[in-house]
């Protein structure tokens, strides 16, 4: 089983042994805590850096950053060896309800990027995939796998219900979203073929004349081959018999190249002085 790689997830890693990376790994992830920013129009690329040049001051942290072109995974989770963020708080007793331990521990975190700079159409085309694609990657069920940040942490959060209906999106599709896409990802994943040989490619018309010309060069000369070893050692050619006759009880051999066949006709024109006319 193959899942249809969309997309690219470009790993922009957090210096490791700081506060918003541990480095701890996690070893067994079994959900996704789906999250937004809350900050409309900062970009992925905007919260890794804000993150990266705060790693020492805060310890929230989430995996993968999605807007509208990138995906940026800022803590191993899909490129690397998975390791633990920081991204609902530990206190919190709906995870462990759910799921049976905490999101911290095992849960990847993906942040959606919004806002009237970013296209919200192909920020959340990548949010779902990459969604799905954790759930293919970790073997969980895409139906029962993700769940919001909000449901975890009602009190204080409202993501990513709130990013999503900046444009106009639910949750609720959202989870059926993922999915679909995970559904699509695998029933139209075609493996990559590995070593194909290069000549096993359509020849181009090109190619054919060249081939085709080629093949005929070739016919050409073992036919040319052919011909000159037969010239090489041939029996009697009818314009020599004459001249044979007259000399066969010197000649030991019954066959001959071209040239000895044609001194041989000389040879007996002379003896006999038979002259012929120009
Ligand atoms: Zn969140």
């Amino acid at each position: 089983m193959s899942f249809k790689m969309k997309y690219t997830i470009t790993p922009k890693y957090l210096t490791s042994g700081t506060k918003r990376r541990s480095g701890i790994k996690a070893h067994n992830i079994k959900f996704i805590v789906a999250h937004d920013t809350g900050n409309k129009g900062s970009t992925a690329l905007n919260n890794v850096n804000y993150y990266e040049n705060s790693k020492n001051e805060q310890s929230a942290s989430a995996h993968i950053f999605v807007d509208d072109k990138n995906i940026y995974e800022c803590i191993p989770a899909l490129t690397g060896s998975p390791e633990k963020a920081w991204h609902v708080l530990y206190n919190t007793p709906k995870d462990n309800e759910m799921f049976d331990c905490n999101a911290n521990d095992a849960a990847i975190g993906v942040e959606y990027c919004f806002g009237a700079n970013i296209n919200s159409d192909e920020s959340y085309k990548r949010y779902i995939w990459v969604m799905a694609y954790i759930c293919y990657k970790f073997k969980l069920d895409p139906k029962n796998s993700v769940v919001g940040h909000f449901i975890l942490d009602p009190s204080r959060k409202s993501d990513p219900r709130s990013g999503l209906s900046d444009s106009h999106r639910t949750y609720e599709q959202m989870l059926k979203d993922v999915v679909s896409e995970y559904e699509d990802c695998i029933t139209n994943a075609t493996p990559i073929p590995i070593n194909k040989p290069k000549d096993d490619e359509p020849m181009t018309e090109a190619e054919k004349l060249q081939m085709a010309t080629l093949e005929k060069t070739v016919k050409q000369q073992a036919e040319w081959i052919k011909a000159e070893k037969e010239k090489a050692n041939m029996e009697c050619p009818n314009w020599a018999k004459e001249a044979y006759a007259y000399y066969k009880d010197y000649i030991s051999d019954t066959k001959g190249s071209y040239d000895f066949w044609r001194q041989l006709v000389i040879t007996y024109r002379k003896d006999n002085n038979i002259k012929v006319s120009k």
